[in-house]
């Protein structure tokens, strides 16, 4: 059976839980993480899911934790390694977007440095003793503390038609990792070929795929709230993912969607906060059957900072040439009207009123 070396060893048919000391030598004051093996009693793959590479984008945290005390061993083939949080001193503290220690945003330097900064050693840490162990890999995000979204998954899409021996292998990662982002079940799949935002490195589900492990990033949920609603959308994301995976056919039982949601309503922990209309409505939507391919994530900055005012809501189509918002100042004079460049799905969109001078407004998908 596969291991995950930091993990120990893991027993067949059962559910262990670890505190895991991460290396790497700005790492060593950190408080463990909490980290969960569901090891199937039959062999199989090993899928790796985390949350909290951003630290307040709890719904996609409580997803993480719902899964790891819902999946029963004694039905799943192969192993499910799951960590609720990696960036805890961002969950600690609530910051957005940025790790505090050292104000770099962990999910635009994977692979990350094991003699970087803080967040370089995080992530190059997560890689090297998770990622690189599985066979596949899922990063759970939503909108930040700011954002709201419409459910979406990415990944890396196929390099081209060069027939040299490197992009062959990246294309066979890509495309499996698309299967898998097929399988999430979410409305859109986004599938891109480079970083959004010029940085240092690149985001989770990219630099493992360029270390030949499919992944995907799956968002849902944001505001800084817990929506119900979007808990169960990533949580049977994974469950349908590990189906593709073929991890549910264990003799004895199948582990099914429904299995685990009706053990997720026995759970006490389960939150019982009621669904809005409007969490309702992106539910129903996360059940499209086939999802709508994206290949362009466009993203709009404000020249100027100060009192946003968008008029279209995540998860709104946009055309080119259309007023979708202004940007006025603490007088409430207009600075700056936001026109959409293009046709396409307002993504992920940044709701609180406080701008900065190119502050980040919205991600708009292209198909
Ligand atoms: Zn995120």
């Amino acid at each position: 059976m596969k291991q995950i070396p930091i993990l120990g060893e893991l027993k067949r048919g059962s559910t262990q839980r670890h505190m895991i000391k991460l290396p790497g030598a700005v790492l060593a004051k950190d408080e463990p993480r909490p980290v969960i093996s569901v090891t199937g009693a039959k062999p199989g793959p090993v899928l790796f899911v985390n949350a909290g590479v951003h630290g307040g984008e709890y719904p996609a945290i409580e997803a993480v934790i719902r899964l790891s005390r819902t999946l029963d061993p004694e039905k799943i083939s192969g192993t499910v390694v799951l960590m609720p949080v990696l960036s805890l001193p961002a969950f600690r503290t609530r910051t957005p977007f940025v790790c505090p220690v050292d104000n770099v945003n962990p999910n635009r330097v994977f692979p990350g440095d094991p003699n970087g900064g803080y967040s370089e050693q995080m992530t190059h840490a997560l890689i090297k003793e998770f990622v690189v162990h599985a066979d596949a890999y899922i990063d759970l995000h939503g909108g930040d503390i700011p954002e709201a979204l419409v459910p979406f998954v990415i990944c890396r899409s196929e390099a081209g038609v060069a027939a040299t021996e490197p992009v062959k292998a990246v294309n066979k990662v890509a495309a499996k990792s698309r299967e898998l982002a097929m399988a999430f079940g979410l409305p859109y799949v986004l599938t891109v070929s480079k970083p959004v935002q010029p940085a240092k490195g690149s985001s989770s589900y990219a630099a493992a795929a360029e270390k030949g492990i499919p992944a995907i990033l799956a968002e849902a949920g944001g505001v800084g709230q817990m929506q119900e609603n979007a808990v169960e959308t990533l949580t049977r994301g994974v469950i349908n993912v590990m189906g593709s995976l073929k991890m549910l056919d264990a003799k004895g039982g199948r582990e099914t969607t429904a299995n685990v949601e009706a053990r997720m309503s026995n759970d006490e922990t389960r939150s019982k906060s009621k669904d809005s209309k409007k969490g309702q409505a992106l539910a129903a939507a996360t059940a499209s059957p086939t999802p709508t391919i994206l290949t362009r994530f466009e993203w709009l900055y404000t020249k100027n900072a100060g009192m946003w005012y968008p008029n279209i809501a995540a998860g709104d189509s946009v055309k080119k040439g259309q007023q979708i918002g202004t940007v006025g100042d603490l007088f409430g004079d207009v600075l700056e009207k936001i026109i959409s460049p293009l046709n396409g799905v307002v993504l992920f969109l940044t709701i609180n009123p406080s701008v900065l001078e190119n502050g980040l407004l919205m991600g708009i998908g292209v198909e």
